[in-house]
Formats: structure tokens, sequence, C-alpha cells
């Protein structure tokens, strides 16, 4: 499939088949769009890998995406790989699963600190990387990898 090169931006590969919607949420691209005019986001879907028989690409013209939001990206995709373009360069960025998050993601439990409107506290997570699974650093509920997706804040 043919799609023209980008010369700056960056290119997520290795995504899951049928799943760059949920890759798409997690990197808050709709936000992007509506804040950088001048961004393009491909999405491919259900292209031929050898690596994984069948998997989504996402490729966005003129916008770096944030480290931070790649390695949250890889909780839920492990075997995602980033690329970043400079100039025509390709540079690779191998997410990787951080020690705690701040800010991205919200509690999923509702009477959590870092849910009330009238106290400005922001998320923060642990990371429990065997067991896969974030805990609240307020009250300790424990969200799994998985579901991030439905968690990730606007
Ligand atoms: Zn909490």
């Amino acid at each position: 499939m043919l799609v023209s090169r980008i010369e700056e931006g960056t290119v997520i590969d290795h995504i899951p088949d049928w799943k760059a919607d949920i890759a798409s949420r997690v990197l808050r691209l709709d936000k992007l769009a509506k804040m950088q005019a001048d961004v393009s986001v491909v999405i491919l879907q259900n292209v031929s890998s050898r690596r994984l028989g069948r998997k989504d690409i996402i490729k966005i013209d003129r916008w770096h995406v944030d480290e931070k939001d790649a390695d949250i990206l890889s909780l839920v995709f492990p075997n995602i790989t980033v690329n970043y373009i400079d100039e025509g360069k390709v540079s690779k960025y191998q997410p990787k699963v951080p020690d705690s998050i701040e800010g991205r993601i919200r509690c999923p439990e509702l009477n959590c600190i870092s849910n009330t409107e009238r106290e400005p506290v922001i998320p923060k997570f642990a990371t429990l990387k065997r067991e896969r699974l974030l805990q609240c650093h307020y009250c300790d509920a424990l969200l799994a990898f998985d579901s991030v997706p439905e968690y990730v804040r606007p």
C-alpha cells in the first residue's frame, strides 16, 4: 500500500490489527488535530506484517508524539514500535513501562480525591509491572493495563 513518505513526524507501528482507534484515543490524537491545523494523521489498518500477521499503523505528519504518551500506549500494546522522523531521517524510540504515571490517566475509583472537582489533585499511579496493573497513589485502586484506554483523560 502506497502512502507518501513523511519528512517530519511520527510513525507508530505494530499496533494489533483493527486497534488503531484505541491507540488514537490513548494518544489523544483528536485533541491534537483540533490544536494543530497543519497536522495530518493517516491510519492504516489490517496491513500484512511478518511479525504479527496483520497490524495497524498510525502515521502523524508534522507532529512528534510525546514519549510519555508512547510509553502509556505500550502498556496496552506492548509490541508497538515508535519512529520519529526529522528531515527524512528515522530514529527509533523503544517505549518502556514507566515506574509512575502522572496526570494522563484518571483513577477508576469515583470517590478518589483525584476525581473530586474541588480538590485539584493530579492523578498519580505506580506501575506494578509483573501484575500489569496501575495502582493509584491516593486510594490504592488498581487499574489493569488493558483498561487504560477507558481512563485516558481528555
Ligand atoms: Zn484513586
